[in-house]
């Protein structure tokens, strides 16, 4: 399954605002998406620079255009198709419902598989539609943060709305902490896969989803801009029974991909009892990668010790 950004014109998502919903769209780009896969609606409405989604369409079946035509004049009177030879198709009961969804605060994310440019350039704050003439294919990441997006729209707005009323923050603050949020919605989202239940990298205990921490190695705050994104390499899944507060705290570190006591203090008898049975232990989905994120959490951490 993949998710990819197609581009249509002004006219073509008026039209399908005015419908209200999404079954159908036509081009010659289609010959790469299969069924399962969802392609997003994207454009500029009104003359305005901004990019935006009116939805998406969840690819149940591929038609010619003949096939097309019938199918859509059985679900829409009078509704024709335009030109092209491949034509992807909503099943009947699925089809999405259209809302205009700004894109802008997702700019930052937006990353695409390509051999080619990987991010949205900007020009003035927005991108320019020559860059998304091409249909573009989002890698796994950007997939979640963009369906979370669509879904959490109406709640996150509600919520940037009364977090700017209560603490006047700016329209920036707010969309930096819907951000945050999605960013967090994500690495949980890729850690777990649809899983119910999810194996501690530490202690390598199987805990149901909701007593694991999708955690991060180096503080997200710490984080550059290109770090952030590294969401598979930075984010491990640490359980609630322990492992991510006594990482999170210091007690343990990971040196060469094994788990060894930090320097926090004090030390009781009960954290000795429980370090004694996570130290030693080989941590679950090392890599080269994750060690330079451990490393740099060591090196933190004596830096403020001292
Ligand atoms: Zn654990």
């Amino acid at each position: 399954m993949a998710d990819y950004l197609f581009y249509w014109t002004t006219d073509q998502l008026a039209k399908a605002i005015a419908l209200g919903r999404l079954p159908h769209a036509g081009s010659e780009q289609f010959s790469r998406v299969k069924r399962g896969d969802r392609v997003w609606i994207v454009g500029r409405l009104n003359g305005a620079p901004e990019l935006l989604t009116v939805g998406y369409i969840d690819v149940a079946s591929i038609l010619s255009a003949k096939s097309a035509q019938a199918e859509m004049a059985r679900r829409v009177p009078g509704y024709t198709i335009w030109t092209a030879s491949k034509h992807i198709l909503a099943s009947k009961d699925s089809e999405c419902r259209t809302k205009r969804l700004s894109l802008a605060p997702l700019y930052g994310h937006l990353e695409f598989e390509s051999r080619g440019t990987k991010t949205l350039e900007l020009t003035d704050g927005h991108p320019k539609p020559q860059q998304l003439q091409t249909m573009r294919r989002l890698t796994s990441v950007a997939s979640v943060v963009l369906r979370s997006h669509w879904r959490e729209d109406g709640k996150v707005r509600r919520a940037a709305r009364a977090a700017k009323r209560a603490l006047d923050l700016d329209q920036l603050e707010a969309y930096r902490l819907t951000l945050v949020r999605l960013e967090q919605q994500a690495a949980r989202a890729l850690l777990l896969d649809g899983r119910t239940t999810a194996t501690c990298d530490f202690c390598a205990r199987v805990v149901p989803a909701s007593l694991l921490v999708a955690a991060h190695i180096k503080p997200r705050s710490s984080c550059t801009k290109s770090e952030k994104r590294l969401v598979e390499v930075n984010v491990i899944g640490l359980c609630k029974l322990g492992c991510d507060d006594l990482f999170e705290r210091g007690y343990v570190d990971v040196l060469d991909g094994v788990v060894v006591q930090g320097g926090a203090a004090p030390i009781t008898p009960a954290i000795e009892k429980v370090l004694d049975g996570l130290t030693n232990r080989r941590v679950i989905g090392w890599t080269e990668q994750r060690e330079a994120m451990f490393r740099w959490r060591r090196n933190s951490r004596k830096v403020e010790t001292t």
